[in-house]
């Protein structure tokens, strides 16, 4: 009897360690050096969905260079439609790999940890109460331009992919104005899942210290104060427990006061702007975990510990679940309240203030040395651990914020815009019948123009003023109400203030351009008849040529003055086509 129950035990050993080799990953077979090419990765996923009842494997669009760009779906309750699961009342989480594909370890991560979940059973329990969706790599073009030299300050792997996409647009700083097919097709993802917690997963660049991972969620103006709470009070000190007992060093993100002064400066927090992925998550009304492992340390390091983070914050969401889905419903339901019927302010910039409070952080001594190469002082740091104080601006005050309108009227011209708001999961009305109402509209003045390009996008900068208006509005225009779950993102693509709205990005910089000009003996003649048929105009003009000199000795100028009153003038020159409806 022992004897067969001892080849029953090896037997199962055997098919155990048997089924455990067929799933090892790249890069656990590369001596934890290397990453897997893009489809090597995608067969690794495949054959997990194709093995596991509890998953599926599916794609959500397509690359500027024809690759997929696929998303594994985990449900244990083997519903894998987005509706079908909301009506399950699990919160659904969205694991993003791979924004900037030279920093992958969340791919190679995810890999081990997926192998523990639907190959091995070993952690199946983690997806008891939680939804996973995982993006193996999102910026899949490149993460194929691979190569030992596409991040100079990083310890590995081997061959790494290119942070921006093949039309060189860089993932994180597209999520408001989704200029590239792959955000665009990220977007529609989001919107059909409307994931209840995201998570985003990058390497980190800047100062050398010890901790392994870092970590940063939005917790300032940006994001409704009880999901900033939440993660406050909840989230952190559990993701830090975690990690910690998972056996990293782990900190929040390090952001260098000053970049050319190392961590003498000291380090700050702030508000993301929702550009990226977590500013972009706090418009959602949606908590997310931005993950940075340390440039510096061992590939290998590099991606178990951004499994521990994951595996700990799957653990938290598990245990949390009910709390988190009930907590996502009161942010939409307050933020449609407090800012459309309560009419409270909007934050919609940030700025550090001078406070900061002094941390222990734990780092490498370091010195500044005269340097040959760059003709000052350089940064020198040596491998010995040391423990510093450091100020850690953390004080964050709102510097803009916005009342906002009933709706935004959008003209039908500027359907395009129209089309990304759709983009964001914004409903969109249009008018049925021409109407007269009451709106406000923006005038800019001191227009200007960035020197280079930014994202594939020459930004613009102005002043505005704010006028009311009864204005004729045409069927067929569109109206964005604002009492809506979106209401963020609406604001801030609509408000010029606001930094990532469709007019700063230069989404509309011909409302900026004159098109029709005056001969200056037409202007003249006209002149001299508005100066004889309007004495206020005449007085104005004649203390103007009295105490403003320069106006005075520039003829252009003078004529201008009355172009510009005159009934020739462009009344749409300068003027924000998209009016606030009040
Ligand atoms: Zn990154």
């Amino acid at each position: 009897m022992k004897k067969i129950l001892t080849s029953v035990l090896l037997l199962t050993t055997l098919i155990h360690s048997q089924s455990s080799l067929e799933w090892v990953t790249h890069f656990e077979k590369s001596n934890f050096l290397e990453t897997p090419r893009y489809t090597e990765t995608m067969k690794y996923f495949q054959k997990l969905a194709n093995f596991s009842e509890f998953a599926v494997f599916d794609s959500f669009g397509i690359s500027p260079q024809e690759r997929n760009l696929n998303y594994l779906i985990v449900s244990k309750d083997k519903v894998f439609d987005p509706v079908e699961v909301k009506k399950t009342g699990k919160p659904v989480l969205l694991i993003i790999n791979g924004i900037h594909s030279g920093e992958i370890e969340g791919k190679d991560a995810c890999m081990l940890l997926l192998k523990d979940i639907l190959a091995t059973k070993e952690k199946i329990n983690l997806t008891d109460n939680i939804v996973i969706l995982v993006v193996p790599i999102f910026n899949v073009d490149g993460h194929e331009r691979m190569s030992p030299y596409n991040r100079i300050n990083q310890n590995g792997p081997k061959e790494m992919g290119w942070r921006t996409t093949s039309q060189n647009k860089n993932l994180n700083r597209d999520w408001m104005k989704a200029d590239a097919p792959e955000m665009q097709a990220m977007l529609k993802l989001f919107y059909s899942w409307l994931p209840d917690f995201i998570i985003d997963s990058h390497s980190t660049d800047g100062a050398d210290y010890q901790y392994t991972i870092t970590y940063g969620v939005e917790k300032f103006g940006n994001i409704y104060s009880g999901t900033a709470e939440w993660l406050t009070e909840e989230f952190i000190p559990s993701i830090e427990d975690g990690v910690n007992n998972k056996g990293f060093l782990v900190h929040p993100y390090v952001y260098l006061k000053e970049w050319r002064k190392g961590l003498d400066a000291g380090i700050v927090d702030w508000a993301a702007t929702p550009r990226f992925s977590t500013g972009y998550a706090a418009l959602q009304n949606r908590p997310s975990l931005l993950i940075e492992t340390h440039m510096t340390k061992p590939y290998k390091d590099r991606v178990y510990s951004t499994k521990a983070m994951i595996e700990t914050t799957l653990e938290f969401l598990n245990l949390n679940h009910q709390q988190l889905i009930e907590l996502n419903k009161e942010a939409d339901e307050k933020s449609i309240e407090e800012l459309t019927v309560k009419k409270q302010y909007l934050p919609l910039t940030f700025n550090n203030t001078d406070k900061f409070e002094e941390i222990n952080f734990k780092g490498y001594n370091y010195y500044w040395d005269s340097s040959t190469v760059s003709g000052t002082n350089k940064l020198v740091y040596n491998n010995e651990k040391k423990d510093f104080k450091l100020k850690y601006y953390n004080d964050v005050i709102v510097t803009d914020s916005v009342l906002l309108p009933d709706g935004y009227l959008i003209p039908k011209e500027w359907e395009y815009l129209v089309e990304i708001l759709k983009l964001h999961g914004i409903q969109v009305e249009v008018l049925t019948a021409d109407t007269m109402l009451d709106v406000t509209k923006y005038h800019f003045n001191n227009v200007e123009f960035s020197n280079s390009s930014y994202e594939g996008r020459p930004q613009v900068k102005f002043n505005y003023m704010s006028f009311t208006k009864n204005q004729a509005v045409s069927s067929g225009t569109f109206y964005v109400p604002t009492n809506q779950r979106t209401v963020r993102v609406i604001a801030n693509l609509l408000e010029p203030k606001a930094d990532d709205s469709f007019i700063k990005w230069g989404f509309m910089n011909s409302i900026f351009e004159r098109t029709e000009y005056f001969e200056n003996y037409v202007m003249e003649k006209i002149a001299v008849k508005m100066l004889e048929d309007n004495a206020e105009l005449k007085k104005e003009f004649e203390s103007k040529l009295i105490e403003d000199e320069e106006f005075r000795n520039d003829a252009d100028a003078r004529l201008n003055y009355f172009y510009s009153k005159s009934p020739y003038y462009d009344k749409n020159f300068n003027v924000y086509p998209i009016v606030r409806a009040e």
